[in-house]
């Protein structure tokens, strides 16, 4: 089990590390391998003291390498749920569980852009696992949604269960090899409603009836990834110490909110790290 589960690999997510080593706490830092955090696209930084003229990927590189040199972990992953037990957290990072005693959210300011009609279905045949989900859709036609070639992966322990099997971009992307029972289909989906007979997959050509959809972006709605968290619009409501409405989890960077600036977020990081420790240190 690690100290602090830091969700996230931008500026708060490597800062937040950065500090929980210095105090003696195990860090392990999580984002997928294909990351998506804003700073790689920036082109220059010249607002971040000490590091004139910088791009955003030499910036990131140098976080990570001095948090790496004090001792983070890294995982490769996205986390897909967060399940607050009595003691701990279990984090669902693609397929495999992660322990944490506290959890930092540092996971920018994106937010995927849902289909209409998704989250009204959610939990109702649409799901974001399927490690969790895939199970229910045993000899069930499914339909498999990707925004990245995370999809294809998916849809290989999919096809071992299901009768058939849809696939759809969402976004273009390097498609991987599909098992050979996906059908790899070329209609943009357009939204999701649903019929006495399952669930309505409305495309550019028409409408499709699956028992199941399986939807893969590079990020998870908030009211997903941790069910009771708080959320005002597409950002979560900190106090000074950084923590949320959950106990035990803490947020930084531009998932708070404004500004969204990269001195803010390590700022915000190191807040969640000391508050982070404060609260495992409280607990004991
Ligand atoms: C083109 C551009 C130029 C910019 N220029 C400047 C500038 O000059 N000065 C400045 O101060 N700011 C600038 N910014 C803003 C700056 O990039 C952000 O404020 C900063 O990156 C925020 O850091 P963060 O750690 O909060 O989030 P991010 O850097 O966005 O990192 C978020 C991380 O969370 C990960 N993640 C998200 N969801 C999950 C999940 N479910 N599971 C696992 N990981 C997840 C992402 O993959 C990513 O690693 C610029 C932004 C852009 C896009």
């Amino acid at each position: 089990m690690v100290d602090i589960a830091i969700i996230g690999k931008g500026p708060a997510g490597w800062s937040c590390a950065m500090t929980a080593r210095m105090r003696g706490l195990s860090a392990t830092v999580i984002a997928p391998k294909n990351d998506t955090g804003w700073l790689r696209t920036a082109e220059r930084i010249d607002n971040y003291p000490g590091m004139p003229m910088v791009s955003g990927r030499e910036m990131l590189a140098s976080f990570r390498e001095q948090a790496l040199a004090l001792g983070a972990e890294e995982r490769h992953g996205l986390v897909r749920q967060i399940m607050p037990l009595k003691d701990r957290f279990m984090l669902l990072v693609e397929n495999d569980i992660l322990e944490a005693g506290t959890v930092v959210l540092a996971m920018g300011a994106a937010r995927p852009t849902l289909l209409p009609g998704e989250e009204e279905q959610l939990g109702r045949g649409v799901s974001y696992c399927a490690t969790c989900d895939g199970m229910f859709y045993r000899n069930k036609k499914i339909a498999v949604l990707s925004a990245s070639p995370q999809g294809a992966e998916e849809c290989r322990f999919l096809a071992g269960l299901v009768s058939a099997l849809d696939y759809y971009s969402l976004k273009h992307h390097q498609a991987q090899e599909l098992p050979p029972m996906a059908v790899g289909k070329e209609e943009k989906p357009l939204s999701i409603g649903r019929s006495e007979e399952g669930l309505l997959l409305h495309t550019d050509n028409g409408s499709r009836l699956y028992d199941g959809i399986f939807i893969f972006r590079a990020a998870m709605p908030l009211n997903m990834l941790l069910a009771d968290l708080a959320t005002e619009g597409s950002f979560i409501p900190v106090d000074r110490a950084m923590k949320t409405n959950v106990p035990g989890v803490f947020a930084a960077g531009d998932c708070t909110g404004q500004p969204l600036q990269i001195a803010k977020a390590v700022g915000e990081g190191n807040i969640a790290a000391i508050s982070a420790a404060a609260y495992l240190a409280h607990r004991e």
